[in-house]
């Protein structure tokens, strides 16, 4: 929309803050499924180089359809064999390869984005035709290129180099893009879907980048380009801002100071005012992250994302990265314990085959049960655990844990994989071996799991989801995604209470664990180490250093009776106004 004079108007969009800041810059789209992409542009010399990477997403996109058409054991009907045929001529097709070429070195674009907008091309004329047999065509050619695209991401990838001041936009964003990107980070992101716990927001926070989900239907509005104000502390972003409202924006940023930035070069426990201590740690997704969480005070990590690899090398790394890593991570970390968790990712992000695509991934293979079925990458990774394991303090962490069997046929396969290094003389450590919890069958079961497992992590983001059945990456059923809610808090204190019990200690490393508004209660539950991203530890220490481990678990006491999230919120609010009210101020 714009005005008589050609000037855009000013919008302003109302969505949910899912990681703090204010950052004005200009919109870079998203697109993409299992890898996102934007419009790259690039050098005259670069041309035949994406030419050729692009004929080589085509043959590798031919070859898969071929397989598909002669695979023995795919009952393939007539019918699906006519449209795997029909993809394999529209692929062999001349004026739709040229079209793509043409587009590659007249355009001076990525694979990527000539893919797409060739195909968009002929998704509207086909879709605009009266003839519903044509028109069907555009699912194909959505199909072929949904290929294409996949082959190019499992190849070599073009840098994707994000200009200066950009500001993400997507449907959703990958955590796999903010990985890919490395230090060419967007200033800020925004989002139609998602939530707080979404990985790609944990990440965010991680690494300061403000953000604005839930944005619904945003993205017909936005053109690549267009100037965006994102306003991360109130979940507020302004399309087209004017002068005056940037103005306004820019006084407003360096009022809302982090407290990360107000704390610094802490060492100490945090202890509180009754002197109980309360073990801080950082949950890292980078394996150069810890001196930051060590300087804001964490004294281990907690929590390794050790799926960030994936994200970082577009497959499986080779186990001399996967050591390389861990070892580079063991260095940093400088004598303090590391929790490295073994991948946890679901199948459709390794796999480019559509036909593995899950209907449901949070429930489907994923976690321990991906790893478990695929045997070769796992023992890869605890291969490399093991080495790296030989220079310091590092423990194995397992996700997705739901049967004390799970944890026993993993420590088969460790004293299988130490086996084979003993016998070829290479040196491993022992690390212990530690269980997410965060299905509920676990917490249900984690008094016998203590027998089988080292120490608990536990991870209420996936323990929420799964307990209240609310998707933590749906925004839809953000109000139902509630961490106050009674059977959570039952829950959490149950696990600690078992741990506690079987002497194994727990640590917390969900989102929960490093909210200043849900400490208190941990603590009053008898949490006794707390794992966060970077940012949120001074807050979180500047809450433990203020309350009183009895007054703490009098409320704790007190909520774990009340019967409803709103009530818990409310008892909790209250608690904090008479209390506390002056740690959550200023950004505490
Ligand atoms: C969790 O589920 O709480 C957790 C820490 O793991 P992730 O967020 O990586 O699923
Ligand atoms: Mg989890």
């Amino acid at each position: 929309m714009s005005d008589s004079a050609g000037r855009k108007n000013q919008i302003r969009y109302v969505g949910r803050a899912v990681s703090r800041g204010i950052a004005i810059g200009q919109i870079v789209s998203l697109y993409g499924d299992r890898r996102q992409f934007f419009r790259v542009s690039i050098n005259e010399d670069a041309v035949s180089g994406e030419v050729k990477r692009l004929r080589t997403a085509i043959a590798v996109a031919r070859d898969q359809i071929r397989r598909l058409i002669r695979s023995e054991n795919t009952a393939l009907n007539s019918i699906a064999e006519g449209i795997l045929d029909t993809h394999l001529l529209v692929l062999e097709d001349r004026s739709f390869l040229s079209a793509l070429e043409d587009s590659i070195s007249q355009e001076h674009v990525n694979a990527e984005w000539a893919v797409k907008t060739v195909t968009d091309s002929y998704l509207i004329k086909y879709r605009s035709l009266d003839d519903p047999n044509i028109r069907e065509r555009a699912t194909d050619i959505q199909d072929i290129s949904d290929r294409i695209q996949a082959a190019l991401g499992q190849r070599r990838r073009t840098p994707m180099r994000l200009p200066a001041g950009s500001v993400l936009a997507a449907k959703e964003i990958r955590p796999s893009t903010l990985i890919e990107l490395g230090e060419d980070r967007p200033i800020a992101i925004v989002s139609e879907h998602g939530g707080w716990t979404s990985h790609a927001y944990i990440l965010a926070r991680e690494l300061n980048i403000p953000a604005v989900t839930g944005l619904r239907k945003i993205l017909r509005h936005l053109r690549n380009g267009d100037r965006i104000i994102v306003d991360g502390y109130r979940g507020e972003v302004v399309l087209n801002p004017s002068a005056a409202t940037e103005a306004d924006y820019r006084d407003r940023a360096p009022k809302a100071p982090e407290i990360s930035k107000i704390v610094k070069d802490v060492t100490e426990p945090a202890r509180t005012l009754d002197g109980r201590v309360i073990r801080l740690s950082a949950n890292l997704d980078s394996v150069n992250g810890y001196p930051i969480a060590r300087r804001n005070g964490a004294d281990s990590v907690g929590l390794f994302r050790s799926e960030s690899l994936i994200g970082r090398f577009g497959r499986f790394p080779t186990e001399a990265q996967q050591y390389e890593a861990y070892s580079t991570l063991l260095r940093s970390a400088a004598g303090h314990r590391v929790n490295i968790r073994t991948f946890d990712i679901g199948v459709g992000q390794i796999s480019g085959r559509g036909d593995d695509r899950e209907r449901n991934p949070a429930l489907g293979l994923r976690g321990i049960r991906l790893s478990l079925s695929y045997a070769k990458e796992f023992r890869r990774q605890i291969s490399a655990l093991l080495r790296a394991s030989a220079a310091g303090e590092m423990n194995i962490v397992l996700p997705m844990i739901s049967d004390p069997g799970e944890v026993h046929e993993v420590r088969e396969i460790i004293i299988d994989v130490r086996e084979r290094l003993r016998s070829r003389r290479i040196a491993f450590g022992e690390p212990k071996i530690g269980i997410m919890i965060e299905v509920p069958a676990a917490a249900i079961l984690a008094d016998e799991l203590c027998a089988e497992a080292d120490f608990f992590c536990l991870g209420t983001n996936d323990l929420i989801q799964y307990l209240l059945a609310a998707d933590r990456d749906n925004e839809n059923v953000a109000n139902w995604y509630q961490t106050l809610h009674p059977a959570v808090l039952r829950t959490v204190r149950d696990v600690l209470a078992a741990g506690k019990n079987g002497n194994r200690p727990v640590t917390l490393c969900g989102e929960m664990a490093g909210s200043p508004f849900y400490i208190p209660l941990l603590v009053g539950m008898g949490a006794e180490e707390l794992s966060m991203n970077a940012n949120s530890l001074p807050g979180a220490r500047r809450v433990i250093e203020s309350i009183a481990f009895e007054e703490a678990q009098a409320l704790a006491r007190e909520v774990l009776k009340l019967p409803t999230p709103a009530l818990i919120e409310s008892r909790v609010r209250e608690e904090i106004r008479l209390k506390w009210e002056h740690l959550f101020l200023s950004g505490g």
